[in-house]
């Protein structure tokens, strides 16, 4: 039964389920909730299911994962599903489906427009389904969007178009009103901490410390423990705050450094990717790991040692308790988390950086 190894997203799942129970698959869906609680996950287990060719799995309204259709999905080479992502080039959005558009750009995945594409019969499944992740980029609020709501409009009666986003108010409303709503939610502690325990990659400190980062971001906690990349960066930066904390403003420049250099090597996926997106895509994260140190070094100043994120770090944490004053903590915490949006904005890196370290140091 494999939807259910998909964590704490059950409302979500067994409405699926029944569309393929009842017969009742709908042609558009907008899969939305906060970012990194398994939306993508939930896009690629429907296209699973969707297409896949085990008979019981099919019946119970499931897929087997292991039939040639659900390996190919999972490899990214079912030529029926296709994941459809914008990417950066410099400080410019191309989005896919303006790829899809051109009908032979060097660059363009596909040979043929969405709408055209769209009409063909599928190659191997019974469905096409096309998942376009995230759907609120700005240019689909223009001509990409249009064409892609002419495609959600008049819909051959094979495609199953998913469009996933956290902000659905940023998109086309045209658009969100022909797609069926799908919510995802937030996940409890204890049930991240569960999905860590059973994915066995980390300790149980870290563990603890994923969870806490985590927000309730279950997909995100489960990629950050598959990635040894982006937990060597966490042990790397925390180790070097606690080494370089005591010297103190001056040491502002070498933390902006370090935290772009692991930026850049901390990707667990593909490594055809630019430096500088790379380093874009991972400082969030990387960012998120340092204000969790600057909460728990502010939670120990209110004497709660026990609900400190870095349990793994509980030593060092203990020895730079006192050095800095709670207010200064706090503010150094605001730095952290405006910075993350700041460069989550396009801001120039470096700068913003080396800003909040000058902010949080003491
Ligand atoms: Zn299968």
């Amino acid at each position: 039964m494999p939807f259910n190894r998909i964590y704490a997203q059950d409302i979500a799942l067994d409405m699926l389920r029944r569309t393929l129970t009842t017969d009742q698959v709908g042609h558009a869906y907008l899969f939305y909730g906060p970012e990194g609680i398994g939306k993508r996950t939930s896009a690629l287990a429907y296209a699973k299911a969707l297409n896949c060719a085990d008979p019981a799995s099919r019946e119970a309204g499931d897929y087997c994962d292991a039939c040639r259709s659900c390996r190919m999905i999972t490899l990214g080479q079912h030529p029926d599903v296709r994941l459809l992502t914008p990417e950066t080039c410099g400080d410019k959005t191309v989005i896919p489906i303006d790829a899809i558009r051109t009908k032979s750009g060097e660059n363009s995945p596909h040979p043929l427009p969405l709408r055209e594409d769209a009409q063909l019969k599928p190659v191997e499944g019974r469905h096409k389904v096309y998942i376009l992740d995230p759907a609120n980029r700005p240019g689909l609020q223009e001509d990409a969007g249009n064409a892609l709501l002419l495609t959600v409009e008049e819909p051959p009666a094979h495609v199953v178009m998913i469009l996933i986003s956290s902000r659905p108010t940023a998109m086309l409303p045209t658009l969100v009103s022909r797609c069926r709503p799908v919510r995802f939610h937030l996940a409890p502690r204890e049930t991240i901490l569960q999905a860590l325990r059973e994915l066995n990659t980390v300790s149980p400190e870290q563990a603890t410390a994923i969870a806490g980062m985590a927000d309730g971001r279950i997909g995100w906690a489960v990629s950050c423990a598959s990635n040894p990349k982006m937990l060597e960066a966490r042990q790397a930066l925390l180790s070097e705050v606690d080494h370089l904390l005591p010297a103190g403003r001056p040491a502002a420049l070498r933390l902006a450094e370090l935290l772009h250099n692991l930026a850049m090597l901390a990707d667990g996926e593909d490594d055809t990717k630019s430096k500088d997106r790379a380093v874009r895509r991972n400082l969030p994260d990387l960012l998120d790991v340092t204000a969790s140190w600057w909460r728990d070094l502010l939670i120990g100043e209110i004497g709660e040692r026990e609900m400190r994120i870095n349990q793994d770090f509980a030593a060092a944490l203990d020895r730079h308790a006192g050095r800095l004053p709670a207010g200064h903590l706090q503010q150094g915490l605001q730095a952290i988390v405006q910075t993350k949006r700041l460069i989550e904005r396009n801001a120039n890196i470096d700068l913003a950086l080396e800003r909040m370290w000058i902010t949080a140091l003491p």
